[in-house]
């Protein structure tokens, strides 16, 4: 799940990024508001954390270009208190929460969980799948109440592939997801992640569409 945090307080972006990344994200921050609106326009994030108030475009500006130009990736606005006509603004103009500042880290960690929730129609935490339960929150995959040993990167996968369960997702696009912009994104290492979350969880979970991606199967459709 990648998250872009535009905020150009650093008092803000640091703890949240660290937070974020601690259940699970993998974030990126920028700063300025024409370079967040560039990144918002042109990559796929799961959640983007958007201040309004942004150096050379505010966040209400940007918010409206990517909805005018039909992106759809869940926006979370961060507001100051008591700007009531901001927060009716920034929802009218297509974001999906808002926070007002000052908040709780966990606040906002719950709230992005919620977002990507139901960004895929899901209605809890947890998820069912193939005799296991894979659970957001408590960040682990349980078979009969047993935790199964996976890595961050494994989990990451394995959350990316069930929150779009039933839809075949690209090598590139869960590179794009699973890294940060700034790491060194090899497309292969998926392969190899793909291979270990079977050896796993069972070869069946995850199945290979040769030349298209990898989908975990929506329950009751056809293998
Ligand atoms: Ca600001």
């Amino acid at each position: 799940m990648r998250v872009l945090i535009a905020e150009d307080d650093e008092r803000i972006s640091g703890p949240l990024r660290v937070t974020l990344e601690s259940a699970g994200f993998v974030v990126d921050t920028e700063t300025d508001g024409e370079i967040a609106w560039y990144r918002g326009d042109t990559e796929s994030f799961d959640t983007i954390i958007l201040d309004l108030g942004l150096p050379t475009l505010d966040g209400l500006t940007v918010l409206k270009r990517w909805r005018a130009a039909g992106r759809t990736s869940p926006v979370l606005v961060l507001t100051a208190r008591g700007r009531w006509e901001e927060k009716v603004e920034a929802i009218e103009a297509g974001a999906d929460d808002y926070v007002v500042k000052p908040f709780r880290m966990e606040e906002v960690v719950a709230r992005v969980r919620a977002i990507v929730r139901r960004a895929n129609g899901l209605a809890s935490s947890r998820i069912g799948f193939a005799g296991y339960v894979f659970d957001a929150r408590q960040m682990q995959v349980t078979r009969d109440g047993v935790p199964v040993e996976l890595t961050p990167l494994e989990f990451r996968l394995l959350a990316q592939l069930l929150h779009q369960r039933g839809k075949v997702i690209s090598q590139l696009e869960l590179t794009e997801h699973l890294y940060r912009q700034d790491a060194d994104r090899d497309p292969n290492s998926i392969e190899q992640l793909v291979g270990r979350l079977r050896r796993r969880l069972g070869a069946d979970v995850i199945q290979t569409r040769r030349g298209f991606g990898y989908v975990v199967p929506a329950e009751g459709q056809a293998s």
